[in-house]
């Protein structure tokens, strides 16, 4: 049996926090959970969190403030979308506490130019990447660097549409020019553990975004009318599941992936992780992205979902099943083969 109790999870009370607490608990550790001020609630009110940590605000100050702390309590930190964008993913190679993941993969997921040499070197489709407007010759979407969840992202048919839209953006850090595929966005959530050798897919989402998922309410003339403009503000996820027969595809894209980075960084990538695609109608999945960690989509499972009410008969969440990783590890001895 695992000694669960000396050690305590830790993340930052944002994204996918609750899930990854309460899956903690559920197999057996005690959880902390880093709060900005006034930001607490839900950890309190789920009763998910054995404690908390207050912080003004969250950055990697803030967190390098309190490391050493969490290095006396035995801590293992789990890394989400909001941890790694508030502390970066150079300031996160700097992290002495207790890791879940390779740090390394987090820079080839960072870095638009790395992530696609290993989605394509794994076999990806992707969508094509435009260097100049006057390549444009396809709709395309627009995508500013730094844009936090897709604001101001638009689309464009040619150049000279390019060059028109593009006029009410000055203060940008720089964009890329994608080819946008049309079809049904699939959120694939993946977890490989490397203890086991085993890819799982853990379960899809698609997300609901503002505006663009409530353009269609308005007539198309009225669109045009008031001048919409197309944003992709993520504000929740909606759970998905896929016609079966793409899931031998799936998994073959996921394994390819995990084999690629292997080649990459030191352990490779292991733990959750999710490939962002569109579906085309004839079946062709194309990724624009990886998220080399627990994505947000993986919150509607908190009780599990069918793909892992198939594989474990009992509730499992991603969030739990980090936990039971890191609980397997123990047992065997483990636990530095999967701390990055
Ligand atoms: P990041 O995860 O890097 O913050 P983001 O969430 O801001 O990125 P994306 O995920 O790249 O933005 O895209 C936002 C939306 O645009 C999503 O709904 C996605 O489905 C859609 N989208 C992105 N790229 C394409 C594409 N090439 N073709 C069609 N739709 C796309």
């Amino acid at each position: 049996m695992a000694n669960t109790k000396n050690y305590i999870i830790a993340t930052l009370g944002s994204h996918t926090a609750l899930q990854i607490l309460k899956g903690a608990k559920d197999e057996g550790f005690r959880t902390l959970c880093i709060c900005e001020k006034g930001k607490s609630e839900p950890y309190k009110s789920y009763g998910v969190a054995d404690e908390i940590m207050e912080v003004e605000k969250f950055s990697a100050d803030s967190f390098f403030k309190l490391e050493n702390e969490l290095i006396k309590k035995n801590a293992i930190v789990i890394p989400h979308g909001s941890f790694i964008s508030y502390i970066g993913p150079e300031e996160v190679k700097k992290i002495k506490v207790m890791h879940y993941g390779d740090k390394g993969i987090l820079e080839w997921e960072s870095d638009r130019t790395k992530e696609r040499t290993w989605l394509l070197d794994a076999g990806l489709k992707m969508p094509k990447i435009f260097k100049s407007p006057e390549e444009i010759d396809r709709p395309v979407i627009i995508k500013f660097h730094g844009a936090k969840g897709g604001f101001g992202y638009f689309i464009a048919n040619n150049a000279k549409e390019f060059h028109e839209r593009i006029k009410r953006y000055k203060d940008h850090e720089g964009y890329v020019i994608q080819e946008y595929i049309v079809g049904v966005p699939i959120y694939t959530h993946y977890f490989y553990s490397n203890l086991a050798d085993e890819l799982e897919i853990m379960s899809f989402d698609k997300r609901y975004e503002s505006n663009a998922d409530s353009i269609g309410r308005i007539a198309a003339k009225d669109q045009l009318d008031v001048g919409l403009e197309t944003s992709y503000t993520i504000t929740g996820n909606i759970p998905l599941v896929v016609r079966e027969s793409l899931l031998p595809q799936l998994f073959e894209m996921g394994k390819n992936v995990v084999e690629k980075s292997k080649k990459l960084v030191n352990k490779g990538l292991y733990g959750p992780f999710c490939l962002e695609s569109i579906l085309d109608p004839k079946l062709s999945f194309y990724t624009f992205e990886i998220s080399a960690r627990i994505v947000a989509g993986t919150n509607p499972y908190t009780n599990g979902s069918p793909y892992t009410w198939l594989k474990y008969n009992e509730p499992m969440s991603t969030g739990r099943r980090i936990a039971r990783e890191i609980k397997n590890a123990i047992e065997v001895g483990r636990l530095k083969d999967i701390l990055g």
